[in-house]
């Protein structure tokens, strides 16, 4: 039964600022609200008004935030049961599509991207049977009861378990206090799961984000394509993604570099895992730059550079094409002729222009000649909402270096 809509709160838009939530963008930022009825608080549910009165939908309220009310529908309903299983159940129907899970070759994907799938506050990465969710908002983590229960109907007894890790998140968003640990059933620890026939072990509880990065799935996919008989230098390697699929592809030799001890750990129990021979495979715990700095780089044939997001916000973007100048003009300099850099950026405020122009810039100071052969993005169960332009994130260029 859907509740009394008439005791919510309403958020009513100063003139013109209904124009971007008329287009279905799901952001309304505080400076754009001309008055509140009601005293909302964090993660309730407010109606959205224009500025002459039209309801134009509802969203989660978040006090003392820029963006105060993320819209999760665009009509007069408040969200109901029902609401949530169709718009989870739709988000999975997706990936299946698309194959992304529950065959024994590759059973591992995102299955709800925030906005991309019409859910902002939520990221919910399914590695074979283990859904770890995270809740970027207060409103999302108070509906986690609701998400179990939609989980459960769409994914049947494919899912072990729901690892709920939000608290990072709910710390810094203002949310409840928030502790990490299972919301349904669970899993056993070494829990690994399977990308295109390549196992990786999956650490929900200390790993970062929520244990893997699944968003480089086609491009390390794209790197197997290349990595038979080459030699393979991968910065910034975390738990070896692109490690694991260039051995398992042929690669003669691949050293992981990471400033991680934890997560090089974790690197060298996947290699075993494969069943890869560990002399094919090095860790190498630095700091990137500093062994960029080194002469080390014209040994490889192929360099990975995955950074982390340098800029979050527009704010740092300046100081995150700095970075990412220096360190590809660092392997630009002294990788060997012929060989190939597979360059990444995950910072959003940075975009493929921008990305394209500064690996330009660094190749002029080298002073080499260099061919993109490849322009990259993320997957399709990372989507960009067409409405929401500002989900589009991660680029990466494939470059041969003469
Ligand atoms: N390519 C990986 C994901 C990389 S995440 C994959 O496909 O799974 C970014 C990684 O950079 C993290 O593991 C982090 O520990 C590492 N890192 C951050 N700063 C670093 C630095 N200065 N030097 C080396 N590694 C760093």
């Amino acid at each position: 039964m859907q509740e009394g809509t008439s005791l919510h709160p309403t958020v009513t838009l100063k003139a013109k600022r209904d124009v971007s939530i008329r287009r279905k963008h799901p952001w309304v930022f505080s400076g754009g609200i001309k008055h509140i009825d009601g005293q909302p608080k964090a993660g309730d549910w407010v109606r959205v008004r224009a500025h002459k009165g039209a309801v134009l939908g509802w969203g989660h309220f978040a006090p003392n935030a820029s963006i105060a009310v993320r819209m999760l529908t665009f009509n007069e309903h408040l969200p109901d049961d029902a609401w949530w299983h169709a718009t989870i159940a739709a988000a999975v129907r997706v990936r299946k599509d698309l194959d992304l899970f529950g065959t024994p070759n590759q059973n591992a994907c995102r299955l709800v991207h925030a906005e991309g799938d019409g859910l902002p506050g939520l990221i919910a990465d399914f590695y074979e049977g283990v859904l770890v969710v995270q809740c970027h908002t207060p409103g999302m983590h108070r509906a986690l009861p609701i998400l179990t229960a939609a989980f459960r109907e769409a994914l049947g007894p494919a899912l072990l378990g729901i690892y709920d890790k939000s608290a990072k998140a709910m710390a810094k968003n203002g949310g409840d206090q928030s502790v990490d640990g299972w919301a349904w059933g669970k899993a056993p620890h070494g829990h690994a799961a399977t990308e295109y026939g390549c196992k990786y072990l999956i650490d929900w509880e200390h790993g970062q984000k929520t244990g893997f990065f699944l968003d480089q799935r086609e491009n390390r996919a794209l790197l197997a394509a290349h990595a038979k008989d080459k030699k393979i230098l991968n910065v910034f390697s975390y738990t070896g993604g692109f490690s694991i699929s260039a051995l398992v592809a042929g690669a003669t030799e691949v050293h992981s570099l990471d400033s991680s001890a934890r997560a090089l750990e974790v690197c060298e129990q996947n290699v075993a895992l494969n069943g890869l021979d560990p002399k094919k495979h090095q860790c190498i715990q630095s700091d990137a730059l500093e062994y960029l700095k080194s002469d080390e780089l014209s040994h490889y044939d192929i360099v990975v550079l995955d950074p982390p997001a340098f800029a979050k916000r527009a704010s740092a973007r300046h100081a995150a094409v700095q970075g990412y100048k220096r360190i590809n003009l660092r392997a630009l300099q002294s990788m060997k002729p012929g060989s190939l850099l597979f360059t990444f950026s995950c910072s959003q405020a940075v975009d493929d222009a921008l990305f394209t122009n500064t690996l330009v810039a660094a190749a002029i100071q080298a002073g080499r000649n260099v061919r993109i052969l490849h322009r990259l993005h993320q997957p399709p169960d990372h989507p960009v909402n067409v409405f929401h332009p500002e989900g589009s994130y991660l680029k990466g260029l494939v470059l041969r270096v003469d």
